[in-house]
């Protein structure tokens, strides 16, 4: 017969699990010794950002107007070398490249870059380099969006939602970016008449319930077009929620001024979805900027992309990850790189995403893990990838895997 345990001896069984879970941590907290992340290298990063305004001859306003920020992209190697130690080899290199891609980065999102650190994350996704060129695998246009664009400007891949493109321009073009085909030399805002057409097509359509505004970038458009976009959507009864789709948040924060959050309190409900892909790119300006938004009423995702050489290591996406609920934004995809032409170099196999998974759920909170998805060939969607916990299903039972691995019976009448 069992005997009922004692206060004591079911507290000491407690301490020993709560030991046991203490040691599950430490290696993530060792790890964190040696991750660059926004908040520890704010000093240095404060340090470039004098450098570059010294530089640019900028003022302190100058640096926290977007439109400065936009004019004064950085997009010359002439102009790299004056900012960031590169040698001969490497300014070649991005000379060749981006003769065939387009680069530009935005003196903020240069000012992150650690000029001693040769695997810099934010390095890796905003400076070309050679390998973009000889990608002999990517395809143009892996996700066949020329063939699920009803009108110019949409692209439609669900019953009750699509996107549309309102500008190819960007703050900064990722070198990994899924739409460089369409990253032309131009900065390009969709003509309006694709606008009013993408809308009417919005308002022709009841069961278009979600419009997501993207690009390029979203918030890349003016205040004025942004306001007239969400007063045409909100005109349409069947439209229940619209969010953009910018890396502004990232790349240039500084785009969240007064009167944009002003215009999008008075549109709710609106989400912001960005694409944070490091915790070097998550700043005390970057946190302001959420904040700010956020106080606004807007709600914010984040979409990563698994990228190799970025952040295909567990610890920088759980750390990743925990820094997004910190500054508001509540994680929610993390794509697999597809097979784009020019960015075959990051490209990582299924199966660390799969691990990546394994190693967030249970380590860290339940908020902090995104959805891992695919994008299947032909534009048929995001499909999830997903480690495996059912194990098998008997008549009344299941054998389920823990986050732990223990496979355990559990009871299914
Ligand atoms: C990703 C995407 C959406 C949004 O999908 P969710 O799963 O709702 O985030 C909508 N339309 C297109 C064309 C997309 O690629």
């Amino acid at each position: 017969m069992a005997v009922e345990k004692s206060y004591q001896e079911k507290q000491q069984m407690a301490c020993e699990r709560a030991a046991e879970l203490k040691n599950k941590i430490n290696d993530y907290r060792e790890a964190l010794n040696y991750m660059p992340y926004g908040f520890k290298n704010w000093p240095q990063i404060q340090e470039n950002q004098k450098r570059i305004k010294d530089f640019f001859k900028a003022t302190d306003d100058d640096w926290e107007n977007w439109r400065w920020q936009l004019k004064n992209r950085i997009s010359t190697p002439e102009i790299l070398k004056e900012i960031l130690p590169i040698d001969k080899q490497e300014l070649e290199e991005i000379r060749e490249t981006g003769s065939k891609y387009r680069w530009a980065i935005s003196p903020y999102y240069l000012s992150l870059i650690d000029p001693d650190d040769p695997d810099d994350p934010v390095k890796r996704q905003s400076i070309p380099t050679i390998n973009e060129l000889l990608d002999q695998e990517g395809y143009d246009d892996p996700m066949g969006e020329e063939f699920t664009s009803p009108t110019a400007a949409i692209t439609r891949r669900y019953p009750d939602r699509l996107i549309i493109k309102v500008t190819n321009q960007c703050a900064m073009y990722c070198r990994h970016c899924q739409r460089r085909r369409g990253i032309g030399e131009q900065d390009l805002a969709t003509p309006r008449e694709d606008l009013e057409e993408a809308i009417k097509y919005v308002r022709d359509n009841e069961e278009i319930r979600d419009v997501l505004l993207t690009g390029g970038d979203g918030l890349m458009l003016d205040n004025q077009t942004i306001k007239w976009l969400l007063e045409e959507l909100d005109s349409i009864e069947h439209v229940e929620i619209k969010r953009f789709g910018s890396r502004t948040l990232v790349t240039m924060p500084q785009r969240i001024d007064d009167e944009l959050c002003r215009i999008f309190s008075e549109h709710l409900p609106l989400y912001v979805i960005t694409h944070y892909n490091h915790p070097l790119e998550i700043t005390p300006r970057a946190e302001e900027a959420c904040f700010k938004l956020g106080r606004s009423g807007v709600s914010m995702g984040n979409q990563a992309v698994l990228l190799k050489g970025v952040n295909n290591d567990p610890f920088v996406m759980r750390k990743l990850n925990q820094e997004l609920l910190k500054i508001m934004v509540r994680p929610y995809l993390i794509f697999h790189a597809k097979a784009v032409k020019g960015t075959s170099h990051f490209r990582t196999k299924v199966e660390e995403g799969i691990e990546i998974m394994e190693k967030l759920r249970g380590y860290t909170s339940g908020l902090a893990i995104p959805h891992y998805v695919v994008n299947a060939p032909f534009g048929l969607g995001k499909t999830p990838m997903l480690p495996e916990y059912l194990i098998s299903m008997g008549k009344d039972y299941l054998q389920i895997r823990t986050w732990e691995n223990k496979v355990v019976k559990y009871e299914n009448k």
